[in-house]
């Protein structure tokens, strides 16, 4: 503070007691008005942090009216929940309603899961909801001037547990029958001392034994798989040439004792090339589409396995006549523990991790699947894998996968 004189070029006692006085009133306004500057900076950063919230928030004042929505709360409550409406007119949801109320006249503070309906939809979402009361800061008169309300959406979250829940009973049940059939047929062959059963017959035992092996050990090879996707371990692939001819012609043998009622076709030029990558990951990836044809495929029909090398891809498809997918339902069977909840789906076994395992495999060789299917009709299930070159296969199996193509 500069203060002149022009009158005397000087100041009286008088004058400097006046102005100390007025400089310590001065330091108080300015002071005040700083504090006061700072307080509404932080006030508007902390309502801008509200609103830009992931998480949804409401606020509502004792007089019921809402004093602040963020815009996740919006979405969640519907346009009419707007700042200065009444709370009770314009959530629909009668669980929030009485969460806030009992805040408000209770002064209770309470958490709950809550199913809400979208405005404007029909999906249905679960939300971990939290009340708190909301006190003036006051420090002579504190008292609850309203309440607020956070909502936290863990729809995900608990279809995840949910779905683990059925994928635990699914596994177990899965795991048991190949165990129950390899179980009986050892019994009865070691309680055959008088060789009842002739030669053939102990054979065909013995085969269908060495095939319920080879189920069992491909449901914990993928176990294995999954678990170790989910750790966040990618799987350790190979990078070697091979033949997918010679392992489509292993694969649909393998799966031949399980498809009595289909006709399994194995449809590729015997010059098919080569590709880079992992044999028993590419041998795994058929193994889950062609075992899944078979399944769902219970009333039989043509299984087409088909193998082309076109515009420098492997391109494959795997095509069945069964009980097919659902559109809307196409994308989805491709994720973790994802089964069509259908009563020919129920009936059939299954974990729910077979295609999303051939998902993540045919990912991990640069390539890609997708699946088109008629509800009722059948299925087609798409992979194109990039070629690594066009070497023919010199192969000795030829002959025998001359046999398979009908
Ligand atoms: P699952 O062990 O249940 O067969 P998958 O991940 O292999 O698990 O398949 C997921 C779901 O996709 C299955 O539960 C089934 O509903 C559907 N699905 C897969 N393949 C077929 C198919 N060829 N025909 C009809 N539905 C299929």
């Amino acid at each position: 503070m500069l203060v002149f004189n022009h009158k005397t070029n000087h100041f009286s006692d008088d004058d400097l007691r006046v102005l100390a006085v007025m400089a310590r009133q001065l330091t108080v306004v300015i002071s005040d008005a700083s504090t006061y500057l700072r307080f509404s900076e932080e006030k508007e950063q902390l309502h801008a942090t509200l609103l830009s919230l992931g998480v949804a928030l409401v606020m509502v004042d004792v007089n019921g009216h809402i004093s602040l929505i963020n815009d996740a709360a919006s979405r969640l409550l519907g346009e009419s929940a707007i700042i200065g409406a009444s709370y009770q007119k314009v959530i629909d949801n009668p669980h929030i309603v009485n969460l806030l109320q009992t805040a408000i006249r209770h002064g209770e503070e309470q958490q709950q899961e809550i199913e809400l309906t979208l405005p404007g939809t029909q999906n249905t979402i679960i939300l971990q909801t939290q009340t708190a009361l909301v006190r003036s800061q006051s420090v002579h008169f504190p008292r609850v001037i309203g309440a607020v309300a956070v909502f936290n959406d863990i729809t995900e979250i608990r279809n995840v547990e949910r779905l683990k829940t059925s994928f635990v009973s699914a596994v177990s049940h899965e795991l048991r029958t190949p165990l129950t059939a390899i179980k009986g047929f050892v019994a009865t062959l070691l309680q055959d001392q008088d060789d009842y059963f002739d030669k053939s017959t102990r054979n065909e035992f013995y085969e269908i034994i060495d095939s319920e092996c080879d189920r069992l050990k491909r449901l914990i090879d993928d176990l294995l798989s999954v678990s170790r996707i989910e750790a966040g371990r990618s799987l350790e692939m190979r990078r070697e040439p091979f033949s997918p001819l010679k392992v489509a012609i292993r694969v649909v043998r393998a799966h031949k004792s399980f498809a009595q009622k289909n006709k399994l076709i194995l449809d590729a030029p015997k010059d098919l090339p080569v590709i880079v990558g992992d044999e028993d990951k590419f041998e795994q990836i058929l193994n889950n589409l062609i075992s899944n044809a078979i399944k769902y495929s219970p009333q039989g029909g043509e299984i087409r396995l088909a193998l082309r090398a076109e515009n420098e891809l492997l391109k494959i498809t795997v095509q069945d006549h069964g009980i097919g997918v659902p559109a809307d339902k196409l994308q989805r069977i491709f994720a973790k523990f994802e089964r069509v909840d259908n009563s020919d789906t129920r009936r059939t076994g299954g974990t729910g991790i077979g295609l999303f395992l051939v998902k993540h495999l045919v990912e991990q060789h640069g390539g890609k699947v997708w699946a088109e299917s008629t509800l009722g009709e059948g299925s087609v299930f798409h992979i194109e894998l990039p070629l690594a070159g066009n070497g023919e296969d010199d192969d000795e199996d030829k002959s025998t996968f001359k046999d398979f193509v009908k």
